[in-house]
């Protein structure tokens, strides 16, 4: 049965001499796979069609299960700033693999919509990195271990939050605190708001370096701690940063 299925390319893979296996991210399905007969050639309409960070609409004999074989892809944003720009194609990967890891966890269509609306806001011109920073908290809670950001996770106190401790799980009130890292009350607050924000409709991301570097090592840690998850492209954008490309 032929079949469009709506998704963005999460990897591609040689097979053979001319074709191409892409993992596939869609919407209603989760991960896919799709064989791309003849992909590699350079006269196939499926060759950039079916390049990693890709949108569009996959049209095969689907199967969701097993291998599709790709007919034709409908390119809907093929995300040409993102592909322009080092910095941007490492973090797109980044989002491309956690996203992967995520989706194996625990598939839900809002994987999707969040993954595609920070692809966009980057391609945009936005901050990869704060877009990242966001996805990778919003992805918290399809892991199963979202952070308690609604009040102190030891007393559940939703007044005085000082503190910001991966070790117990999220916010904690000025009567619990021990000797938990100090974070300002900016960065507390805008954690919040990265979880609940809908990443379509942001239209203004301006945050310190200094608010950003807060946040950012509060989710390296709790990452480290409570996910598992080890991602080479993490790891890649760590030394990019470092050479400050
Ligand atoms: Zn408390």
């Amino acid at each position: 049965m032929i079949k469009k299925v709506e998704g963005i390319v999460l990897s591609e893979f040689s097979y053979k001499e001319t074709s191409k296996i892409i993992q596939v991210l869609t919407k209603e399905y989760g991960v896919v796979s799709f064989l791309a007969k003849g992909a590699k050639n350079i006269k196939s309409e499926l060759r950039l069609a079916t390049t990693k960070i890709t949108y569009g609409f996959f049209i095969s004999n689907f199967k969701p299960n097993s291998l599709s074989v790709l007919t034709s892809v409908d390119i809907r944003n093929p995300f040409k700033e993102i592909k322009k720009d080092i910095e941007k194609i490492s973090y797109a990967s980044f989002l491309l693999e956690l996203t992967s890891q995520v989706a194996k966890n625990n598939f839900n269509e809002k994987v999707f919509i969040d993954l595609l609306a920070s692809l966009i806001k980057i391609e945009e011109g936005y901050s990869p990195l704060i877009l990242s920073d966001i996805l990778e908290l919003k992805y918290l809670y399809y892991l199963g271990v979202m952070p308690n950001l609604d009040g102190c996770c030891i007393c559940g106190s939703k007044d005085n939050i000082v503190a910001l401790s991966s070790k117990e799980g999220g916010y904690v009130c000025k009567n619990c605190v021990t000797n938990e890292p100090k974070i300002s009350q900016k960065a507390l607050k805008l954690i919040r708001m990265y979880y609940y924000v809908d990443i379509a409709k942001i239209t203004k991301l301006q945050v310190s370096n200094a608010i950003t570097e807060e946040i950012h090592s509060f989710l390296e840690s709790y990452y480290e701690q409570y996910t598992g998850l080890y991602l080479k492209t993490k790891h890649f954008l760590k030394n990019l940063n470092k050479i400050g490309l």
